[in-house]
């Protein structure tokens, strides 16, 4: 069964304490100073919790954010890799993370290019990351299918056991190609603005 990462940026804590109420675990956010204000003292109370970032992280930013997040589904290049490493060892903690691949091959996407991936896991294995799968966010104006597809098969070519994909448009045929985390956002909260 996959785990529903529920995407609560833009959304206040009022609009997602029924969740954790409810007993819901996984909550994703894409900008750090907004998961810091609005994560840091719910996460003290309820241990349980996984604060997902799943938006672009800055190396500026990783140091804030390995205080907060205990999965990063973002990683895309050897420079954010390394200072994540060098962070979380000083907190002592094993962030998990995943690696983004522009599946698309889209010049203004985010995410590592299939033909630098092979380069990028190894030297995070080096570095000891705790690299527990691939993530992707396939082209909007495309059938998402043959991507899916695709990223299974790199998973799989590298052993992974995770898989992140799928969003509210998607998540059914990302289920299809074996992810195991779906990313939903509006398909939970309704519309941001
Ligand atoms: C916002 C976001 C989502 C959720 O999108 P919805 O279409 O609202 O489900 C999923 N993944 C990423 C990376 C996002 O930025």
């Amino acid at each position: 069964m996959p785990k529903v990462i529920a995407v609560s940026k833009t959304f206040t804590i009022e609009k997602i304490l029924p969740l954790i109420e409810h007993g819901h675990c996984d909550f994703g956010e894409n900008k750090v100073q907004e998961a810091l204000e609005k994560w840091s003292e719910i996460k003290k109370n309820n241990p349980n919790i996984n604060i997902h970032l799943i938006g672009k992280l800055q190396t500026n930013k990783v140091k804030f954010a390995v205080k907060l997040f205990d999965f990063i589904h973002s990683v895309d290049s050897k420079k954010l890799a390394k200072k994540i490493a060098d962070e979380q060892l000083k907190l002592d903690k094993k962030i998990k993370i995943f690696i983004q691949v522009n599946i698309g091959g889209e010049d203004q996407k985010s995410g590592i290019n299939k033909s630098d991936l092979n380069g990028l896991i190894t030297y995070c294995q080096e570095i000891n990351l705790n690299v527990i799968g691939l993530m992707c966010i396939p082209p909007l104006d495309d059938d998402p299918s043959k991507f899916f597809k695709e990223m299974k098969e790199l998973n799989q070519k590298y052993g992974f056991n995770e898989l992140s994909m799928g969003m509210s448009s998607d998540y059914l045929k990302a289920i299809e190609y074996e992810a195991s985390f779906v990313r939903i956002g509006s398909n939970i909260f309704g519309l941001r603005y």
